[in-house]
């Protein structure tokens, strides 16, 4: 029987973690119900990126989760306040 995957993909960058939990760490977003990789963490901690940008909407409006409110910086929160 395989092993349930809950985790395998970083809901932000796309990428799959590697079978290393300790190189590809997760982070849990449970008000985006995101799952992103500690790069993507380390990467956007004072908020998403352009590049990032539409990946994350997309997964905002799979979800039906309506977009935080933008930054100083004009990008999205990883911690909405
Ligand atoms: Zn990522």
């Amino acid at each position: 029987m395989e092993a349930p995957k809950h985790f395998d993909k970083c809901d932000l960058c796309k990428r799959s973690y590697q079978q290393k939990p300790h190189v590809y760490e997760v982070s849990r977003l449970s008000h985006y119900d995101m799952n992103i990789c500690n790069n993507c963490r380390k990467a956007n901690w004072d908020g998403i990126g352009p590049m990032l940008e539409n990946n994350f909407i997309e997964h905002l409006q799979l979800k039906n989760i309506p977009p935080p409110t933008r930054n100083a910086k004009g990008w999205y929160p990883l911690e909405p306040k």
